[in-house]
């Protein structure tokens, strides 16, 4: 499904699109002129040593329409590997952007994801922020059967819909039901409705203009520590990457 105008890296497995934050943007509104079931990933170092070792997860943001490099970690890793990244796309940077677009034109979004009552909180913040906007459904993560929530989006069949289930398991569930799913674009968003919902801080922007996001978020949420002792590993084997490609010529 991937636009074959989109130049793409590879770091460490993982497709990159090295785009623009601008262009993705026009790019997702372009797709939500039909309903073809697009859908966007955004890969950070976790999630692309995790892709490493599950192949279908592997297969499921390699079927995207666009990958994103979410995460300063993947910037300097292909920096390293010699190829590098136009820039760092958070999805939730990517998220705003379209909102506030798709707002201008009065298109809808559906919120899907984050433990029950966020997503409506975050439908409340995000129609205050962005007038115009149709929030036209929320659910929330934590399901049994796919097909009622596949139901309920197609009967809305949104604009754009965020799906915010954690990885691998957003990925995974936008893979398999894309082909049964009435959407214009849907994007793998993490933690973005508990940032919408205000529930969860996101870094200030001096944090994030110095690529400190992760750091921030540590010192929020001390459990992830074990998630981020993968980046300096991530970024070793960028390292050998490159060795290995000079070597080879
Ligand atoms: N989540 C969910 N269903 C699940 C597991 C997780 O909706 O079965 C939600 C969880 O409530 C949280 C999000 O997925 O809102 C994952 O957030 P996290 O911060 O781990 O994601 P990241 O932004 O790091 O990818």
């Amino acid at each position: 499904m991937r636009d074959g105008d989109l130049l793409q890296t590879n770091v460490l497995g993982v497709d990159f699109d090295n785009i623009t934050l601008d262009d993705a943007v026009a790019l997702c509104l372009d797709y939500t002129k039909s309903r073809n079931g697009h859908y966007i990933v955004t890969p950070n170092p976790e999630i692309v040593m995790m892709a490493n070792k599950n192949s279908l997860f592997k297969a499921a943001i390699a079927a995207s329409s666009l990958t994103v490099a979410d995460g300063i970690g993947v910037l300097y890793a292909s920096k390293i590997i010699g190829r590098p990244l136009k820039g760092r796309i958070p999805g939730i940077d990517l998220a705003s952007k379209l909102i506030e677009e798709l707002a201008k034109q009065n298109k809808s979004v559906f919120l899907f994801g984050s433990k029950p009552g966020i997503a409506e909180k975050a439908a409340d913040n995000l129609t205050a922020a962005y007038p115009g906007l149709v929030i036209c459904g929320t659910e929330n993560g934590y399901f049994t059967d796919d097909s009622l929530i596949i139901e309920k989006i197609n009967t809305q069949s949104p604009d754009f819909l965020l799906v915010c289930l954690g990885a691998p398991k957003q990925e995974l569930w936008m893979h398999k039901n894309a082909h049964q799913l009435s959407v214009g674009v849907m994007a793998g968003l993490g933690g973005s409705l508990d940032v919408f919902a205000g529930v969860v801080d996101r870094a200030p922007e001096r944090w994030q203009k110095l690529g400190l996001e992760w750091l921030y978020r540590l010192l929020k949420q001390p459990s992830r520590i074990g998630r981020m002792a993968k980046l300096p590993m991530f970024l070793v084997y960028a390292v050998f990457e490159r060795l290995k490609g000079n070597r080879h010529g």
